[in-house]
């Protein structure tokens, strides 16, 4: 009560109930929380009585009010005091508290704040007021204290003279923390000081803020000139007082368990660092403002031994800082406008608003905003826009591939964070247009909000480090300062921190990685989050994962050099790894799966010409042959754009792209959906997947092993198809833009890519088990000798095997058991087999009759025969893929055949399952041996009664390759079914089923096959090759088996159980039987080289089953040329319409040409037609389609030999046939010509019987009929050559 009355003595004031009532509050907290630490742990501030002070602080305080409230006699009776402990204890919203506001004012205010930044909330305002004493704190923070507690408390421009004497916070915001930091003592929150706070004592301010000179410690004041000269001079124990602008303040750093951080003073010409290393001094980090004036007294000369032991001032225990005041910063114009040069600040309107307020009515400003500074105007200004900050990039759309290095600009920025990209890889936007990374310095203490003002000062900037971050990044190395000018109005989104991104700075410091490699890795990371965690991976594991898969994406680019702190921080001129960059426009581009699948199909159908996928010439196709072509078409894309021919994709495909996944067996087998499946927790797509086998084996494929289910995989190199399925009755060529004739139409999109270019991030369990073995083998085989060792590699390429594969999976146990087959505790009792597959049927729908389900009639199935190698045996745990065991080994005389059928769900192992493999057979949860045993009943000691046993392969069941490395060493020769080349399946004696591989050159759609079920072009024919040229055509007959995806030119595929058949002509075919099943073994190259040419054959000795084959020969006579419009439809002549009136308005012009030719060796009769006609007569473009506009009117024309001579019909008076007589007798058609050609008609089976008569007589004669080729190919190239020549 005393003090209430001392107040109201003192400010000669009377007042209301109320406001006693606070007075009285305001004496009680003042006793209470403040009066304890003024005489407590005394500060050299306040040494005053209790009872004095209380009273002083009181009045302090009222006549502040008085003058701030603008308004006398009224005290803010709506505010309450609160205590530190109860504000950290209470407070769990982000808050403001401005005393001086009226409710317009902080609407305006709060309007602004949530224009600047749409979509985040101004903070909301508390009444609130805080008293206490600003202390130092640990690491040189500073901390608001009364006798309650302490909260941490960032201040923008803090005066020396706050320090331990008992303030009043007018303005302030109270940011509450995630008590959730892992780091236990993190604090639940810290005080925001906005503009001043208001000294309640009126202690020695005036003595420390004097005029430089004035006080005792700054009496021998010299320039930075003179200092630099005493670093050279000096004897010990003089200490120096320097009175300097401050150029750079470096972070503050923790070295070896010492914290200190580095200020730059600079002159004219000369830079002076000063450490700060003393512990009692480190909060002056907040008060030393780049752009500032400030006097340091009691500084000593140390040697930097960490800098090539140079001297450098140290700042000691009786250091002081003094910062100048407004009037200090006339006499020394001409050194604040040289520091200013290096600070190109940019001036933010909102800037200094926000202090203004209270400023005005501030009792002791010590406070000088340096944005306030004269110079600013003509600083160079930096603006928002890109083109400003970056000199022309005009090899931006050009070329790629080419890594430049550039040099990375050091400026000074002004700007509001709008956007907190990544808290703990340091990742902000500024301004909405330009990164900032703070990775290479140390983390902030105070986080950055959306909203803060920051100035920058000495930081990089980079155009376009990495193509994934925004073009424009301000990097910091430890030369830079960054300060808050303005605190964030807004709240931000708490969530926005992802606690595995502290990792990366870590990751950055001790890889020493370049400022490209990290940004990547940064977006690598967001990316991967997205498109795995958390189904398929945890998020602690994401940016390891990140960081394993740079080191496998950018193979051999190591890091830069090791960073030098010390020189980093103060050589003259700087440098650091920032200086230098490294621009890559190729660098990969890593894409979820979703993405991919959504970018392939995007554009499938819309925007698609219909003419494109035509071959050449198809404007002489017929109806039949037209929709007969469009009916499938595909297209390929290399990961690598670069690698396609030609170069596909504009801007967005300039980048190789690298897909990461889980590979998986489908969840719903289907007869569309039996490939394996890459998957992300987004998408999913279909792969087509090879392997590279051990050579021996004398293929070089292997099929896939089980054991890559369930690995999580980086793809680098791949191909996407498109497959284009169209049912379609365009009546010609004319019709394909009118859309109506489409009746159907379906897409399949998929992968392909070889398990060689797939790198393992994190391995199955099963897949563990083989980078284990390969480990041991090759340890063992280092050993050993050469031959050995060559011996055992294979199986698993090396470049699959992770270091240390086990402790990675321990890493991600997510991961391990999050994929369908290797799922399940290991502890289960099992039953297991060994079996090989000795033969594999295609899926197909069958009927299987009743089943569990009762539903009988056509499913999907297949069935595999294979060897029993062993006896079913039981496990106390899942023995999965481990090494093969003597009790699992039976005698040769003692394995069985088994009969394996596969339905519903459990064809999902046809991928994976392959003659000539070794599996293990297990099914879970279960002791009983019989389970495996199977259904030929069994007789004692397992002797079955059955030849084969049959089994049904349950849902639950799981196959394990085992490859030769888990097998014992006598069973290591596994022998495969025999495979023949092409030439053996043509050459071999009649078969009835054959096993064969050849890389296709050519498919066809056959769509005779007209059903009413919607479904048309059910046939294809393909040509496969093998290496001597030799050509097979295969009929698959694919409604009733699954699609097989990557039956494509280029691929090798392997068919097995084909029916080998001979044609009319003696030629030699297959087709598919239901029980035949093709797989992909070899991707093709997109780049491949054409497929070898066909074998020349000697026409004298062409036999039927050369399908096709070279034939080097000259053209010995025309037996017949003819040239007609053809009706589209029905092919009958065509003039102003059909002759056979089918009512077709579209006709097609069709040109057909036979010869003979001889090539010495024997002759025979060639068919040319329509593409190879005009190439063979040698006419010009112009010849020919002047030939088919005369043709218009008549329709056809036709000459043919009679005995030596050409005739034509109908008569011969006609010029054109004149002409065309003229051509087909001339020299340059009856040539030496090169041509491909596929028999035509065997002429060994029929033989021609003739009548000749000689006078009376008549003989009969068995003639052999001319050998009848259809020509694939005419050979114009070395024609034009030797043409000519002659010409
Ligand atoms: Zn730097
Ligand atoms: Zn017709």
């Amino acid at each position: 009560m005393d003090f209430v009355q001392l107040i109201l003595d003192q400010i000669k004031s009377h007042s209301e109930a109320q406001e006693l009532s606070w007075l009285k509050e305001l004496c009680a907290f003042l006793t209470q929380n403040i009066c304890p630490l003024l005489c407590g742990s005394g500060p050299p501030a306040a040494g005053d009585a209790p009872t004095g002070s209380v009273s002083q602080l009181g009045v302090g305080v009222v006549k502040w009010l008085q003058e701030v409230m603008a308004v006398k006699h009224t005290l803010p009776v709506s505010y309450r005091l609160v205590s530190i402990s109860e504000l950290v204890a209470r407070q769990r919203v982000a808050c403001v508290s401005n005393l001086s506001w009226s409710t317009s004012q902080q609407r305006a205010w709060a309007r602004e704040a949530e224009q600047v930044l749409p979509g985040l909330r101004a903070l909301p305002r508390v009444n609130l007021l805080l008293i206490g004493c600003l202390r130092e704190g640990r690491g040189g923070e500073w901390r608001l204290t009364d006798a309650s507690g302490s909260v941490r408390c960032e201040c923008l421009s803090p005066s020396p003279i706050w320090v331990n004497r008992p303030l009043f916070l007018s303005h302030w915001n109270y940011i509450p923390q995630d008590a959730t930091g892992q780091d236990g003592e993190e604090e639940r929150g810290y005080v925001e000081l906005i503009g001043s706070p208001v000294l309640l004592d009126s202690g020695p301010e005036q003595g420390l803020a004097d005029s430089p000179g004035g006080g005792p410690g700054l009496r021998r004041v010299v320039g930075v000139k003179d200092a630099a000269a005493c670093l050279h001079n000096s004897n010990k124990g003089l200490r120096i007082s320097v009175c300097g602008c401050v150029s750079s303040v470096c972070p503050q750093l923790v070295i070896g368990g010492t914290t200190f951080f580095i200020f730059i003073l600079k002159d004219d010409t000369l830079t002076l660092p000063v450490l700060v290393k003393d512990s009692s001094r480190l909060w002056w980090h907040q008060c030393v403002c780049v752009g500032q004036r400030v006097c340091v007294t009691a500084l000593r000369v140390c040697i930097l031994r960490g800098w090539r032991e140079n001297r450098i001032l140290c700042v000691t225990n009786q250091s002081e800082i003094h910062k100048h005041a407004d009037e200090h910063t006339q006499e020394s114009t001409q050194n604040t406008s040289t520091c200013e040069q290096a600070l190109n600040t940019h001036t933010y309107t909102q800037e200094s608003t926000q202090n203004t307020p209270t400023q005005e009515h501030t009792l002791n400003t010590h406070t000088q905003e340096t944005t306030q500074n004269p110079h600013t105007d003509t600083l160079l200004l930096l603006s928002h826009d890109g083109e400003d900050l970056e000199e022309a990039e005009p090899q931006r759309h050009v070329v790629q591939s080419t890594v430049r290095i550039k040099q990375s600009r050091v400026i000074g920025y002004q700007g509001i964070v709008t956007e907190v990209l990544s808290e703990g890889s340091g990742l902000y936007m500024i301004d909405g247009k330009v990164g900032l990374c703070l990775a290479y310095q140390p983390t902030l203490r105070r986080k950055l909000r959306p909203g803060d003002a920051v100035e920058l000062h000495h930081i990089h900037f980079l155009y376009g480090p990495c193509p994934d971050s925004p073009p424009s990044m301000l990097c910091a190395c430890l030369r830079s300062s960054l300060r808050v000018t303005a605190f964030s109005r807004v709240t931000g989104p708490s969530d926005a921190s992802h606690p595995s991104d502290k990792a990366l700075p870590r990751l950055l410091l001790e890889r020493n990685m370049g400022v490209a490699e990290y940004l990547w890795i940064c977006h690598m990371t967001r990316q991967l989050r997205q498109s795995l965690v958390p189904t398929l991976l945890k998020e602690e594991c994401v940016s390891v994962l990140a960081w394993k898969l740079i080191e496998f994406v950018w193979r051999g680019r190591g890091g830069g050099m090791r960073r030098d702190i010390y020189s980093e921080m103060l050589d003259e001129p700087h440098t650091c790894p920032l200086t230098q960059y490294s621009i890559n426009p190729s660098v990969s581009r890593c894409l979820s799966l979703s993405d991919c699948l959504h970018s392939l199909q995007s554009d499938l159908w819309s925007g698609l010409s219909l003419s494109s996928l035509l071959p050449p010439g198809a404007e002489s196709l017929t109806t039949a042959q037209l929709n007969a072509a469009l009916s499938w078409s595909y297209q390929t894309l290399s990961s690598d754009p670069h690698q396609d021919h030609p170069p596909s994709g504009g801007k967005d495909r300039q980048r190789p792209l690298v897909l990461v996944g889980v590979l998986a067996f489908p969840s719903q087998p289907s007869e569309h959906t039996l490939q394996l499946q890459l998957k992300d927790q987004k998408g999913t797509m279909s792969c087509v997947v090879t392997e590279t086998r051990e050579e021996e084996a004398g293929l070089q494929n292997t099929p896939f092993n089980t054991a890559w289910i369930g690995c999580l995989v980086c793809v680098q190199k791949f191909t996407m198809v498109t497959e284009r399925f169209l049912q379609s009755g365009f009546p010609s060529y004319k019709h394909l833009k009118q859309e109506k004739y489409i009746t159907h139409k379906h897409h399949s999109v998929y992968l392909q890519f070889s398990l060689d270019d797939v790198h393992i991030l994190i391995p199955s369990d099963a897949m563990v088990t083989i980078l284990q073995e390969t480990k041991r083998e090759e340890s063992r085989a280092a050993g050993s000798d050469r031959k050995r060792k060559r011996e055992e590699e294979g199986e698993l390429d090396s470049s699959h095997s992770t270091k240390d594969s086990s402790h990675i999976t321990k890493d991600f146990p997510n991961l391990s058991s999050s994929d369908t087959v290797q799922s399940g505790c290991s502890s289960q009792t099992c039953v297991s087999m060994v079996i090989r597959v000795e033969q594999k049927e295609g899926v197909a729908r069958r009927n299987i009759g009743m089943d569990s389900t009762n539903k009988a009639g056509f499913s999907l199935c297949f069935s595999a025969k294979a060897t029993a190698i062993g006896p079913v045996v039981s496990w106390e745990r899942d023995p999965k893929n481990c090494r093969l065991m003597e009790r699992e080994v039976a005698t040769e005389a003692e394995r069985e055949k088994v009969v394996l059928l596969f339905l519903r769900s459990s064809i999902r192992w046809f991928p994976s399952l392959h003659p000539g493999c070794i599996y293990r057979l297990v099914a879970v949860n279960t002791q009983d041996l019989h389970v495996l045993i199977g259904s030929g009943i069994a007789g004692r000691s397992g002797v079955d009664i059955l030849n084969d046993r049959n089994l049904q392969v349950r849902s639950d069941w799981r196959f394990h390759t085992l490859p030769r490395l888990l097998l014992l060493p006598a069973y290591k020769q596994s022998r495969s079914p025999r495979i023949l080349s092409i030439s053996e399946v043509i050459d071999c004696s009649p078969a009835e089923l054959v096993c064969f591989h050849g890389l296709v050159t050519e498919r066809i759609s056959l769509n005779d096959k007209t059903s009413s079920a919607g479904k048309t072009h059910t046939g294809v024919r393909l040509t496969l090759n093998d290496q001597s040229g030799r050509s097979l055509q295969v009929y698959l007959d694919i409604g009733h088996t699954s699609y097989t995806p990557g039956m494509l030119p280029g691929n090798i595929l392997l068919l097995s159980g084909f029916q080998r058949k001979l044609s009319k002509s003696g030629s030699v075919y297959c087709r598919s039987l239901p029980v035949s099943s093709i797989t992909v073994i070899s991707l093709g190259d997109t780049c491949l080289a054409l497929p070898p040419p066909a074998p020349i054959i000697h026409l004298g000795s062409w036999e039927p089953r050369y399908n096709v084959g070279q034939v080097k020969a000259h053209v010995a006579c025309f037996l017949s040329l003819q040239l007609q419009w053809s009706c589209s439809q029905c092919g009958s002549v065509y003039t102003q319409s059909c002759s056979s009136s089918c009512g077709s308005s579209s006709s097609v012009f069709q040109s057909k040409a036979k010869l003979v030719v001889d090539d010495g060796t024997g002759e025979a009769h060639v068919l040319f037609s329509n593409l190879l006609v005009r190439p063979l007569l040698r006419l010009a473009e112009s010849q020919w389609e002047g030939l088919q506009r005369l043709l218009r009117v008549r329709g056809h024309i036709r000459v043919y030999t009679r005995g030596r001579s050409l005739v034509c019909e109908p008569s011969d008076d006609d010029a054109l046939l004149q002409y065309l007589v003229c051509v087909c007798s001339s020299d340059i058609v009856c040539r030496p010509i090169s041509l491909t050609c596929r028999i035509y008609k065997n002429s060994q089976h029929t033989h021609d019987l003739r009548r000749f008569s000689r006078g009376d007589r008549d003989f009969m004669t068995r003639m052999n009929p001319p050998l009848q080729l259809t020509c694939l190919h005419l050979d114009t190239e070395s024609e034009s050559v030797s043409g000519g020549g002659a010409g």
